[in-house]
């Protein structure tokens, strides 16, 4: 695997080759989830590329950007093992040699959600994804649906762009849980056994809310799920468009959560199906 810490070992890398491009961009900590998004980009592509960047752009003051960790060389040796062609793991002055400043805006959608308990966190986070995708110009890309509301936002992102003159393809990986149902996250290193505990009922919370027949009666079981201990942030049914679902919605839609457990703050989404009893 090729490890190139700067643009200019990227563009070496990469320069030599004409095959189809797949990307994986990552903030490191890497897990099973990241894993399996660098298998499916592998499937898709001839050649994969990985970055590894924690992006200062898209956390807030107050944020876990100084703790969020960084083991560099256990995830290297993830990536090895994987089966990965280059991994991009460039310092902040690589990506913003003029400054740390914004360049993509998430409009309306960047605001709801996780963009009103984050402000600025999806445009920092469409302008590093922007500049990656610029200097790396893939065919293929792929993200977790873990960050649903990313991934809509990337959606609308590659749909107004094109990189090197190409358009990009998006693939969206399932998300990967442990045994227990907790979503894999690198931010899970932070909780402590009792805290974990209380993380779990985050998913059971989603998964309560299957089959139900009404928008309230999921958001209701979801709420009588969750530990008391976990402090909701949010928790939403929206449609396809990200969009809160009306009291007679029937169809499939998605249920997003948002809570912090101890100070460690999570996500999660889990796609329901409401059909109201004939
Ligand atoms: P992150 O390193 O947290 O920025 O995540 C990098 C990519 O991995 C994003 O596309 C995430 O949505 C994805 N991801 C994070 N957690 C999971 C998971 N449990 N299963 C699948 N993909 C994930």
């Amino acid at each position: 695997m090729i490890v190139a810490r700067t643009l200019e070992e990227l563009t070496h890398s990469l320069s030599k080759n004409e095959r189809r491009v797949g990307f994986v961009p990552t903030m490191g900590a890497l897990h099973e989830g990241h894993l399996s998004l660098i298998s499916m980009a592998q499937a898709n592509a001839d050649l994969v590329v990985v970055s590894i960047f924690v992006n200062p752009l898209q956390f807030s003051a107050g944020e876990d950007f100084d703790k969020y960790p960084r083991v560099l060389e256990s995830d290297i040796e993830k990536l090895e093992t994987a089966g990965v062609d280059v991994l991009f793991a460039p310092g902040v002055p690589d990506i913003y040699p003029n400054g740390q400043e914004v360049s993509e805006q998430a409009g309306e959608l960047g605001s709801k959600f996780e963009g009103q308990m984050r402000p600025g966190h999806f445009d920092g986070m469409l302008t590093v994804v922007n500049k990656l995708f610029e200097i790396i110009q893939p065919d293929v890309v792929v993200f977790g649906q873990k960050d649903a509301q990313q991934v809509e936002l990337v959606k609308r992102l590659i749909a107004k762009k094109t990189y090197g003159g190409k358009n990009v393809e998006l693939i969206v990986g399932p998300t990967l849980r442990e045994a227990s149902g907790l979503a894999m996250s690198s931010r899970n290193r932070y909780l402590s056994a009792s805290e974990k505990i209380v993380a779990e009922s985050i998913s059971q919370a989603l998964f309560s809310a299957d089959h139900s027949n009404s928008a309230q009666a999921a958001i209701a079981a979801a709420r009588a799920t969750i530990n008391p201990e976990a402090r909701l942030e949010y928790l939403e049914l929206v449609d396809e468009h990200f969009e809160p679902v009306g009291p007679d919605f029937q169809g499939d839609a998605l249920m997003i959560v948002a809570c912090k457990v101890g100070s460690t703050r999570l996500i999660d989404n889990h796609r329901i199906h409401i059909e109201r009893e004939a």
